[in-house]
């Protein structure tokens, strides 16, 4: 417990730090791609220099991506709140994907529970929460496998939980330890951002939520998000 707490405290600094470099960098980020533009067009689609340009431009756009990803995950302000259905919110999100490439072969199995209760909260970021954990879940089990999805209402402790189970690979104890670091990967460079658990980890404890994480190399990995069941 103290030491969950102590994670979390160090985790909301790192947040800190983070938004104040993504920040900084944001300006001369787009400066950088203002002259790169200049340049592209100066030299034309003939110079030799062109590509290289180009790969100046691809690259700024990505950092440009990252930035942005650290801004919304550190954003101190907060957007409307809404009554939310947490299973349509699932199924929603569900069905975006479902024609997405990566979850081609994942078998996707469903057990909502039919007495849940309407959360106050932020449709849009919860949704991005769910998105993250198929999207991880797929790809950690390379397209291949089941990813088992539940909600429950638990009226005694009035909180909502949603749980992913997936049949990927599972993580060691290091890794399961460091995932909602801003930044940890165990990506290829290019392929992960790092940051996809650190906004969901975020997005939850804004609503006053948390998650937990049970996993074993080899036994696949679930993660679980509970909600407190608001008065509202
Ligand atoms: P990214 O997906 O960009 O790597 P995330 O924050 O979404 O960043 O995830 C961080 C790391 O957590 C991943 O690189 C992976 O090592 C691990 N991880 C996340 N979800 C799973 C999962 N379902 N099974 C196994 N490992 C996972
Ligand atoms: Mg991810």
């Amino acid at each position: 417990m103290e030491e969950q707490l102590i994670r979390s405290e160090r985790l909301a600094a790192t947040g800190k730090l983070a938004f104040d470099i993504a920040h900084e960098v944001n300006n001369p980020l787009g400066g950088i791609l203002t002259y790169a533009h200049l340049m592209q067009e100066d030299l034309g689609a003939t110079s030799e220099l062109t590509p290289t340009v180009d790969k100046i431009i691809k690259l700024t756009n990505r950092c440009k991506i990252i930035v942005r990803g650290l801004l919304d995950f550190a954003r101190q302000d907060t957007p409307e709140k809404e009554p939310m259905d947490l299973n349509r919110v699932l199924e929603e999100v569900v069905s975006l994907m479902e024609g997405h490439m990566i979850l081609r072969k994942v078998e996707l199995h469903r057990d909502l529970a039919p007495d849940l209760p309407m959360l106050w909260g932020q449709r849009a970021k919860v949704e991005q929460v769910f998105l993250n954990l198929i999207i991880n879940a797929a790809e950690a089990m390379e397209g291949q496998g089941r990813l088992e999805m539940t909600t429950r209402h638990h009226p005694k402790t009035r909180e909502v939980s949603i749980t992913f189970t997936d049949t990927g690979p599972g993580m060691d104890e290091e890794t399961a330890r460091r995932v909602f670091e801003p930044f940890f990967t165990t990506k290829p460079r290019g392929r992960g951002t790092g940051l996809g658990l650190a906004i969901s980890h975020g997005i939850v404890q804004q609503h006053g939520g948390r998650v937990e994480l049970n996993t074993r190399p080899g036994m696949g990995s679930t993660f679980r998000i509970i909600f407190p069941v608001g008065d509202s």
